[in-house]
């Protein structure tokens, strides 16, 4: 028999405003498990507020949020679960940042072992272990005894990778995490993103490459002024854009 096939984020009418700005109006979002979609749009259109929603690192004023069996009410009424249960939710959906908020005082290794060690309790032995895993898995196995400091931008961004899959997320959140990279950096942390799609991990991708996005996500959404002006297949959306204002974005880009 077959199962209805449920998406594995819901958002609904998600709505925040800082002070008399409203930079988010009113967001519906699915996300099937093992999809991986690509948010872009202008400087200031709400993508990072957007993802910021997604793991409660901000909270909307409005509106729904489901992701797995998680599920939050916001607004008028609504009572948000506790600081622990909230953090355990955020670990669970790995966020890649701009810049890589590494610890410099600690190794590789342990930068990636933190999380495993003290959210989730793991034993030492055993997050060394997956730490180690991690890195090989994103070609860093070597540097596991070497301060950030000392690596370039595209090996902390994999670090800064490696870390976040240590939670064992369910969803991988990433914003502009190729932005902040000299160019010839750009591409080992590609990488690594599209084995992770091929993988089948579920990913958002706030992103400015869209050669990449038009690869890799098989969703792409447009938002401008904190609305989702047009989503819809990668190929679709990049190569025969609907609305005016994303062909007008995209243009800037050939
Ligand atoms: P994007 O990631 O698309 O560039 P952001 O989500 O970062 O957009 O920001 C959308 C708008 O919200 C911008 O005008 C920004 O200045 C504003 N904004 C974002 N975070 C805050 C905040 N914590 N307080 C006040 N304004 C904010
Ligand atoms: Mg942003």
């Amino acid at each position: 028999m077959n199962q209805p096939v449920q998406p594995k984020i819901n958002v609904r009418g998600i709505r925040k405003q800082f002070g008399d700005l409203i930079v988010l109006r009113h967001i519906d979002l699915d996300v099937m498990a093992g999809e991986v979609v690509a948010l872009i749009g202008p400087s200031g259109s709400g993508k990072s507020t957007l993802l910021r929603c997604l793991n409660l690192l901000t909270i909307p004023d409005n509106g729904e949020l489901r992701i797995g069996e998680d599920s939050f009410v916001f607004g008028k009424g609504s009572r948000l679960p506790g600081a622990k249960v909230q953090a355990s939710f955020r670990s669970r959906t790995g966020m890649v940042f701009q810049h890589f908020n590494l610890f410099p005082h600690m190794t590789v290794l342990q930068n990636v072992m933190e999380g495993p060690l003290t959210v989730k309790g793991m034993s030492k032995t055993k997050a060394q272990e997956l730490a180690n895993q991690l890195l090989a898995k994103v070609g860093l196995a070597e540097k596991a005894q070497e301060y950030p400091d000392f690596l370039s931008g595209g090996q902390k961004q994999r670090v800064a990778i490696a870390r976040a899959l240590a939670m064992e997320p369910s969803v991988m959140l990433f914003d502009e995490a190729t932005s902040a990279l000299d160019p010839e950096l750009v591409a080992e942390v590609l990488q690594v993103m599209r084995d992770l799609a091929r993988e089948g991990m579920t990913m958002i991708i706030v992103t400015h490459e869209i050669a990449f996005a038009r690869e890799v996500a098989s969703k792409v959404i447009f938002m401008r002024d904190g609305v989702i002006v047009e989503q819809g297949p990668a190929l679709q959306v990049i190569d025969q854009p609907a609305e005016e204002a994303t062909r007008s974005f995209l243009s800037h880009f050939h």
